[in-house]
């Protein structure tokens, strides 16, 4: 006897839980900007919890939908008058003065490749060639 009161207990108690947790759905589907009677989540939630649980979950919020569509629809309004009159040309950069390089800028732009290379003039044509060389690579003089 005191088994069947406790499952009786347990069932009322059930069902209360399913009654709230049917309500509580529908009050998250009008909050997520939809007519929770026309959809019948309560009846869902109620008859069918798992399934009206996550019918619940998956719907999309429709407030924030409004306001994306709103949005795009005004964007693309924008973009069409904005169509229509040619789009302003961007002032043009005033003409850079004459860049000035600091030292360290220069004297990446000398070194080419190797750094170590070291150069040696040419006491005859004043030719530049690089330390590695022992003669001149223009006139073959001795370094
Ligand atoms: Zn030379």
């Amino acid at each position: 006897m005191a088994v069947l009161v406790i499952e009786i207990i347990i069932c009322i108690f059930y069902f209360v839980l399913l009654l709230i947790a049917a309500a509580k759905m529908s009050e998250i589907a009008e909050t997520k900007g939809w007519d929770a009677a026309s959809l019948h989540v309560f009846a869902w939630c109620f008859w069918f919890p798992l399934f009206g649980y996550l019918y619940v979950i998956a719907l999309p919020d429709r407030t924030q939908y409004d306001e994306i569509m709103e949005y795009i629809k005004k964007d693309k309004l924008e973009e069409k008058n904005s169509k229509d009159v040619p789009p302003k040309r961007p002032a043009p950069e005033p003409q850079s003065k004459s860049k000035s390089y600091n030292l360290s800028e220069i004297s990446s732009m000398s070194k080419v490749g190797n750094e170590d290379v070291k150069y040696w003039v040419c006491r005859k044509c004043k030719e530049k060639n690089p330390d590695y060389l022992k003669e001149c690579q223009n006139c073959g003089t001795h370094k």
